[in-house]
C-alpha cells in the first residue's frame, strides 16, 4: 500500500497474522494505569492493538522512512509519544521520567539482530518492567526458556532467570510476516520477579557466569580456574554437585550464590 522498501539490515519482518497480533497483546493481561514501551512498530500493526489497549504507549522506531506510514495508520490514536530512534541509544530513564504510572510494560516483534542487546539494556537501564511479552528467533527463544541440563541452557539463560521468570506464549511460523524471513519465531513473557535473591555485585555476577559459560564442554573447575575453587566447590556440594560439574547442569540461584560467596573474599 506504501510501497516501502523493507530493509533487511533493520530486521524488518513485519507480522501480517491477525491472530497472532492479538496473542501477543493479550499475553500481558493490562492492570489499571499502565504505560507500554514499544521497539520497532514498523507499519504498527501490532502498535494499533497495543494502543486499544494500553493507557499510554512510548514508541522507538529506527527508521524514520516509517513515519509517513506511522502518522497515517496511527491518526486516531492520540496515547502514544513516537521517537525516531535507534532504542539501544535511548535514554529510556529520561523519556520514562515524563509518566506517571502503576505498571510498565515491554512489548514487540524485536528486531531479531539485537534481541540480546536489548534485553541487556532494559536490565541494565534498571527500569523495572513488569512485564515483557517479545517475539524473537524460536532458537534464541529455547535459549531463554531452557532446562538445566538441556544443551539450550546457557549464558542468557541463568542472566534472564534471575530477574524473570519465563514462558513461551506460542511459536509462530515464517509464514506470518512480510517478507518472509528464514527461520521461525516464538513469542515469549518474561515477568519480572518480585522477591529476587539479593546479588552483592551485579558486575561480578556477569562476569562469573561469562567465564563459567566460556567452554561448554569443560567442567566448572577447568572454566573457574582463576578463581577461588575452595569456595565455589563447597557452594556447589551444598546442591549436590562437584567441581567436575558442567555449567550447564547449574541453576541460576547456584550462580547467585557462588557469586555472594565469592565477593565476600
Ligand atoms: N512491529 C512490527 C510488526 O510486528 O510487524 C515490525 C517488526 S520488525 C521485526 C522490527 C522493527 O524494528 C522494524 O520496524 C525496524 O525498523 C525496527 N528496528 C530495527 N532496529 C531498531 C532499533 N535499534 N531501534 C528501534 N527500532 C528498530
Amino acid at each position: 500500500m506504501y510501497n516501502f522498501e523493507y530493509k533487511k539490515s533493520l530486521g524488518q519482518n513485519f507480522l501480517k497474522d491477525k491472530n497472532i497480533v492479538n496473542k501477543i497483546v493479550d499475553a500481558i493481561s493490562f492492570e489499571d494505569n499502565n504505560l507500554v514501551i514499544e521497539i520497532g512498530p514498523g507499519s504498527g500493526v501490532l502498535t494499533k492493538e497495543i494502543l486499544k489497549k494500553c493507557d499510554q504507549a512510548l514508541i522507538y522506531e529506527i527508521d524514520t522512512r516509517l513515519e509517513k506510514v506511522l502518522s497515517k495508520e496511527l491518526i486516531i490514536y492520540k496515547n502514544y509519544k513516537l521517537i525516531f530512534e535507534d532504542f539501544l541509544k535511548a535514554d529510556l530513564k529520561g523519556d520514562l521520567k515524563q509518566y506517571h504510572y502503576d505498571h510498565l510494560y515491554l512489548i514487540a516483534n524485536l528486531p531479531y539482530y539485537i534481541t540480546t542487546p536489548i534485553m541487556g539494556k532494559i536490565i541494565d537501564d534498571g527500569i523495572n518492567v513488569e512485564k515483557v511479552v517479545i517475539m524473537i528467533q524460536k532458537e534464541v527463544a529455547d535459549r531463554f526458556i531452557a532446562e538445566v541440563g538441556s544443551k539450550e541452557y546457557g549464558q542468557i539463560t541463568v542472566f534472564l532467570n534471575y530477574f524473570f521468570n519465563i514462558d513461551k506464549v506460542i511459536n509462530v511460523n515464517k509464514n506470518s510476516f512480510v517478507p518472509k524471513p528464514k527461520v521461525d519465531s516464538s513469542v515469549i513473557r518474561l515477568i519480572a520477579k518480585k522477591d529476587r535473591e539479593e546479588l552483592i555485585s551485579f558486575e561480578y555476577f556477569k562476569k562469573l557466569i561469562k567465564d563459567s559459560f566460556r567452554f561448554k564442554r569443560k567442567t566448572i573447575r577447568n572454566n573457574l580456574k582463576e578463581y577461588d575453587l575452595d569456595v565455589v566447590n563447597k557452594v556447589l556440594n551444598k546442591y549436590g554437585l562437584t567441581l567436575d560439574t558442567r555449567s550447564e547442569c547449574i541453576a541460576y540461584y547456584v550462580f547467585v550464590e557462588l557469586s555472594n560467596e565469592l565477593c565476600k573474599k
